[in-house]
This record gives structure tokens, sequence and C-alpha cells, in this order.
């Protein structure tokens, strides 16, 4: 955990004032910038010291075997691991034949700058070097927005003392040796030097490697051109080999003078293209990327965050740490799907390799709500991309004896790649993340097109897909089971509450969209018989009550399992499941992360708000929090029960995950559905925004230490900008047309808000709301609400 605090505390930036080789590799994550389709890790430009050197393109990934130790029927068979692609950030640096190397001389200043306005890192050193040399390097790089093959370095040498002689060297890498990725043999055999080479060019000024991975058969292309500006006769010269080009430039300079290299990077890959048509691809995007040039870029760059900004801000007032998290998190959360187009989002994005660069029901749940509302184009894709692994959805299902599509627990291209079933194949409640994605981006944008065009297969699919998995007991009632929720310390049970209900509300949706393309759906062989059979299981499904004690069970007979001796579980042992075994956590009352608490959240329409007080009560009491997904619904639901100072709490601990390191595991990469939960956490909680019904409602009201919050939401065509304060919130038309209508629901009341004339609604007093929320024993909150200013 990065302790002390990492980072100093700025609106729009998030700078590292020191270099701290202890967490190298977390700043690596943190600084990573990406596109969606190309991801570099905030590696320094000499290439070493590193954490965790990494470039990754979307959905290049390389099949490795699943081992088991005892193999069952369905079990997949081999997994997609994302791979580390050529590296082009390279810049070696040499000052009078001495390597620069922040580990030798002496680094009398490093700075590093992620700057969320411009999309750019910058990086500004100031060394000597064991002969005595000075230099001062300054160097900024982006993963262009608006070029989405481009990355481009701007890289300056500044000879402080002199005259001395500057050797550059400037590489594209392929099979860098990287830190072991698994202990088992056969595994890592496949992802050691993942990549064959299969042609290597040099021009004067650049070149560029294509390779292929030896299962996929995926073949990758980087390119490299630089322009260099030197105040004095300059040498330049490249040349190559299978897994290396390297641009070396040579000048030298006087005290005072500068040596500017701009290097322009170019990727593509493909699985069907050839040979050729890579390198006149990437040759290409490098013509592009010239053609705007450094500053080009920069301005484009700039100006597509500003219209993003314009959008998606968040100010947040009376907690500054929190309003840098969540502009960091919002600007990952954009990073991870502005260009996916038609690619996954992982859960953590492109900025490391963890999960093995994944897709979950991360995306889905987490990530797309939060871009529906800023960046719905981003939306549109993410839907398209799903829907284009029907077919492995399909076979999936077929595998399993089940109708309709069976979508995976995590995966690149669309294949399951989980090998563990309890918390992977057994998680259906993917299915109904995406049809509720899908149906709240067609209420928020009313791209109709979209839902005639993929949605309505989506939704008809996982409809039959529920309708296969579940049945009606003989008195009508509709059970799911064996089936394992969220909470994946409670697996392989029947009535999972939060999958019943999503999956209700996806049939009754499927039902709906059928009448609505009635043509369409008989092509999809959907009958009226069909379409009755959801609408009677969604009506019958059944959710397990304990009258007794008056709780919802997360699953079937939840509350009657044993306890966890939370008493004798030391701080040492968590997360839990790196230290018992399954089979104990699956027959206690312990839950890993938010379930029947996110149900609350997201079919909060099935719960009265004394039904949820005393749930959420229960469940606080057992979840242990061992997934960075649970404390931003917590903090959702804390702030809807009345809770607002623990809200404040957990939205703390969800938006400072990475910049604080929380978990530990920021090195592997950022986690994408927490640091969009700062968003969700404060617009959801402290905003109360819900959409169940079609229709948008809130319920703001601020914790002690929140003075402001303002948000947009983009909704059909408009812009609504939210201004919560302490007693009143004001809602106002953004971009609307003139006789624009909005009509929103403030804490019930409804509210008609026309362009040019906002319309500010008192919030009403907060009711007692009973005992206060109790965690399980030794899981308190991580983090403190902040310290009130003097
Ligand atoms: C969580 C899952 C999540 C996955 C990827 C797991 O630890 O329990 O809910 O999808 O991480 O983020």
């Amino acid at each position: 955990m990065i302790r002390e605090r990492a980072y100093p505390v700025e609106p729009w930036h998030v700078r590292e004032t020191r270099l701290d080789m202890d967490v190298l590799a977390q700043s690596e994550s943190v600084f990573a910038l990406s596109n969606g389709h190309v991801g570099l890790r905030g590696n320094l430009d000499e290439g070493e010291p590193h954490g965790l050197p990494g470039t990754y393109l979307n959905s290049f990934y390389e099949l490795r075997p699943l081992p088991y130790a005892e193999a069952g029927f369905g079990f997949p068979e081999s997994g997609q691991t994302i791979v580390n692609v050529t590296n082009g950030k390279l810049i070696r640096l040499l000052v009078d034949d001495e390597p620069l190397d922040v580990r030798y001389g002496e680094l009398l200043a490093h700075e590093r700058v992620l700057d969320l306005r411009a999309g750019t890192l910058h990086r500004e050193l100031h060394w000597r070097s064991p002969a005595g040399r000075e230099v001062k390097v300054r160097s900024t790089r982006l993963v262009s927005f608006t070029q989405r093959a481009v990355a481009a370095i701007n890289y300056e040498v500044e000879a402080v003392d002199g005259p001395m002689r500057l050797i550059l060297q400037s590489e594209l890498v392929a099979n860098e040796a990287l830190p072991p990725q698994s202990r088992d043999p056969r595994v890592a055999a496949v992802l050691e030097s993942p990549l064959q080479a299969e042609e290597e060019l040099t021009t004067a000024d650049g070149g560029l490697l294509i390779h292929r991975t030896k299962v996929s058969g995926l073949r990758v292309a980087a390119a490299m051109e630089h322009e260099v500006y030197a105040p004095a006769r300059k040498s330049i010269q490249s040349e190559g080999y299978e897994d290396w080009v390297r641009t070396t430039i040579g000048c030298v300079l006087q005290p005072g003078e500068t040596l500017r290299v701009v290097k322009y990077l170019a990727y593509g890959w493909s699985s069907r293209r050839s040979l050729p048509a890579m390198r006149d691809q990437v040759e290409a995007a490098l013509t592009g990327a010239r053609l705007d040039g450094w500053d080009g870029l920069r301005r484009e760059q700039r100006e597509y965050l500003e219209e993003f900004w314009d959008a998606a801000d968040v100010v947040v007032e009376g907690d500054p740490e929190i309003q840098q998290a969540v502009r960091f998190g919002m600007f990952h959360v954009l990073q991870a799907g502005s260009r996916a187009e038609r690619r996954p989002i992982a859960a953590k994005g492109l900025t490391g390799p963890g999960y093995d660069g994944h897709a979950f029901w991360d995306t889905e749940m987490f990530v797309l709500p939060v871009l529906t509302y800023t960046h719905p184009a981003a939306v549109r894709d993410a839907l398209h991309w799903r829907h284009a692994t029907l077919a492995a959805a399909h076979e999936r299902a077929r595998t399993l004896n089940l109708e309709g599509a069976a979508f995976p627990w995590r995966t690149i291209e669309g294949p399951e790649s989980s090998g563990y079933w309890p918390a992977g194949t057994a998680a259906f409640h993917i299915a109904a993340g995406i049809a509720d994605a899908l149906r709240r981006y067609v209420q928020v944008t009313q791209d109709t097109e979209l839902e005639r065009e993929i949605g309505l297969e989506l939704l008809v699919e996982t409809a039959r897909l529920w309708r296969s998995l579940g049945h009606h007991d003989r008195h009508g009632q509709f059970h799911i089971d064996g089936v394992t929720g969220p909470d994946e310390y409670t697996a392989v049970k029947n009535d999972n509450i939060y999958t019943n209900l999503m999956a209700q509300r996806n049939l009754i949706a499927a039902a709906d969209a059928v009448m609505r393309y009635r043509d369409e759906a008989f092509h999809l062989g959907v009958t009226d018989e069909e379409a009755a059979a959801w609408r009677d299981a969604a009506a019958a499904m059944h959710i397990p009550y304990d009258e007794e004690i008056d709780v919802h069970e997360q699953v079937e007979g939840f509350t009657r399992l044993q306890e966890w001796d939370f008493g004798h579980t030391p701080p040492e042992k968590y997360p839990l499941l790196l230290h018992y075994p399954y089979f104990d956590l699956y027959r206690k009352q312990v839950v890993k992360q938010a379930d029947l608490v996110l149900a609350m959240h997201w079919r909060g329409d099935a719960f009265t708000p004394e039904q949820k007080l005393r749930n959420f009560l229960y469940y606080e009491r057992r979840t242990v929090r061992d997934s960075s997904l649970s404390a931003c619904t917590q903090a959702v639901l804390a702030a809807e029960v009345g809770h607002p100072e623990l809200a404040h709490i957990y939205l703390r601990e969800a938006a400072l995950m990475d910049l604080h390191d929380l978990n530990e595991n920021t090195r592997d990469g950022v986690h994408m559905a927490s640091l969009a939960g700062a968003w969700i956490a404060l617009v959801a909680g402290f905003g109360g925004l819900r959409d169940h019904d079609g229709n948008l409602s809130f319920a703001p009201r601020l914790s002690s230490r929140l003075e402001r919050l303002e948000f947009s939401l983009q909704w059909r065509g408009m812009r609504l900008r939210v201004d919560v304060r302490p007693h009143e919130t004001t809602y106002a038309l953004r971009r609307g047309d003139p006789g624009d209508v909005l009509e929103l629901r403030h804490h019930g009341e409804p509210v008609r808000v026309t362009c040019g004339k906002p319309v500010t609604m008192p919030i009403p007093p907060a009711e007692v709301s009973g005992p206060v929320p109790e965690q399980a024993p030794g899981r308190a909150p991580l983090l403190r609400l902040p310290e009130n200013e003097p």
C-alpha cells in the first residue's frame, strides 16, 4: 500500500515528485497511457529500471493450455492471455559514453506528471553522470485518442554543463524478458518469447518489426520514425535484427544547448491481414502522425479531452483528494473504452497484465453505466463487441446443455477462459449484466438502430438462457438453481437474489423488445408462446426472504448457514481466498463483495426502504470487501439508507484504490471497475441517480464534509447538469434545443427542466436512519474521512 500520500493533491494532475523504486511497478500502472486500442505502461523512457514492462494491444493475445488436475466435461481447454508486444517506448541515452540510468550517478531531480486535460505523461529529470556530466531530460508521451494506432514521444536533452557527446538510441524491441507470469511450466513455455519474427525493416530515421504469435496466429506490426532537431551537426542511422530495430542519433552539445527528438510510433495487428498489408498499415499510420506533427497530435489530444470533460467532469468540493481521484478514474475509464471499437474493455484496461487482460462483468456493470451517461459512443462499441462474441456464447450454451447464449465469465476473444467453473461458468449473472447495459444505453441514447440491429438478439438470447437455466416448481415459482452470484465466497447455490432480479428484468426487457420488433423477432424464431413464457418466469421469480429475522437471503438458505469466525481470523489472513479453502468459505456466512447490496442498487425498485436498511445492516456485518468491486456499491447503499458519512468513507476506498494502492496489486494494472465506481459512488450515492423505469430520478444528499457535487449526464441528446449543495440542488439543461424538456424526479417529486431555465429544489431533511452499521469484525473501512479544513 502507498501509505504516505504518494501524489500531491491537485485537481487536474497526478504528479510524482520523486522516483520511488519501491513503488515503480504501481506507478507504471497509474501512469499508463492508452486509448483502448494501444496501451503503454508508464515505464521509464530508458527501459530500466522497471517494475513490469508493458505494451498492449486490445485483443492481441496468445492461447495457453488451461491445466486441470482433474478435468471434467465442458471445462474450457485453453485460455487467452494478453501479450506484451513490441516495446516502442524505449529511448536510451548515453552521455559521454555513460548510459543514463537513474540507479547510477546522481538523480538531482525527477518528476512525472499525468495531465488529465492534455492527455500526456510528462517527465523531467536532472541527472549527473558518475563522470560528473549534467543533463536535463524532458519527455512527453501520448497515446493518441484521435489517431488510434499512434503514440508519440517528444524527447529533449539539455546539456547543463559541457560540451558533451550525446548518443540517443531509440528502439523497437520484441520479446522483452518479463518477470515469470505463471508457475506452470506448460503455460510459461507458451508465454515466454511469444512473438515469432516475420520481418524487420530499417530506413534512415526509423524502421519496423512484424511478428506473429505461435498458437493464436495473430500478426503484429510496430513501426517508428523520428524527427531530429539538433543545434549542431548530427548523425542518424538505423539497424535491425529479428527482435529489435534501433535508430541511433549522435551529436555534440554545448552547455545550454538542447537536442530534441520526436518519436512517432504506430501499431497494427490482425488475425487475417497479410504481412504486406500490415506493413502498409503501420507506415500509413506513421504518415498520418507526421502529417499532424507533434504539435498537431497534442492539440487534437487536448481538444478531444476538452469535449470529454465538458460532458463528463465531476466537480467535488470539500474533499480535494476525491476531486483528483474521480478525474483520474474517469480518465482511465475513458482511456480503456474510447477507441476500443468493438473490442473488449478489460478489467485492467490496457494498463497491465492483471487477470490475463480479460474482460469480466466489470465492463457491463461498472464501466458501461458510467460511460453511458458520459461517453455513450464507447458503450455502443462495447455492446457490438459482446454481440460479435455471440457465436462462442451459443456454443458454450450448447456444451452446457442450455438454450440461448452463455457468455464467458472471463475472456478476450469470446470463448470462456476461466478454468474454475464455480466462480466462472456458474456466474451466469454476466448475461443479465449485458442485457442491463444494453437496456440502459438504449434508454439514455434512444439509439433504436442499435437496438434493432444487435440489441434485440442479445436480449432474446440471454432470455432464452434464463428460461432454460431456471425452472418452475410445483407451485409455479421460478427458480434459478446452482449458480454463483457476485459474491464469490458463496458459490453454486440456489436462487441468488441478484441473479434472479437481474434475470427478471432481462426476461421482461426481452419480451418487451419482441413487441417492438416483431419482424426481427420472427426471424430469430421467437414465438408468442416463448415470449409469454419469459414473462411468466419473470412474474414467478422466487425471491428468498427470511421471515424470522426479516432480511432477504442472498441465496436460498443463506441466513441459516454457520457464521464465519471473524474473532479468529487475523488481519494477515485477508483476502480469505488466499488462506482458506473455498470449501470452507462456501459453507459459511461470509461475503466477498456486495451481492445482495448490489441488487439493492441496480434493482432498488424491488425492495422497500425498510428492507434496504435492514438488509444493509445485516450484510454489512458479513462483507469482507476482498474484491475492489465492493466499496463503491456499499457507498451507494450507505447513502441511500441514511449513512452519508459511511458512504463517504467507502467512496474514498473505491476512488483511491489505485492512487493509494489499497489492495497492494496496482502493479498488475489499475482497477477499472473501482475507478468507475468512484463516479458511481458520487453520482448514484450522493446524487441518488436511479434509472429503473426508463426515467431519471435523483435523491441528492451530501455527506457533512462535502460542500458541493456537480456532475453532467447525457440524456437523449440533451446534457443535464446537476449541482448539489448541502440544502438544495439545481438542475439545468445545457446544449439542448430551446423546446427541449427533461422530466425527472427529485426525492420523488416530479420536476420539469427546460433549456435556459434551471430549476432549484430544496433537499428534504434526512430521516433518522436507525442503528449505525457495523462492519465484519476486523474489516473496518480502509480509509478515514478527510481531515476538516482548519
Ligand atoms: C471479483 C469479480 C471480478 C474480478 C475481476 C474478482 O476478484 O470477485 O467480481 O469480476 O475480480 O475484476
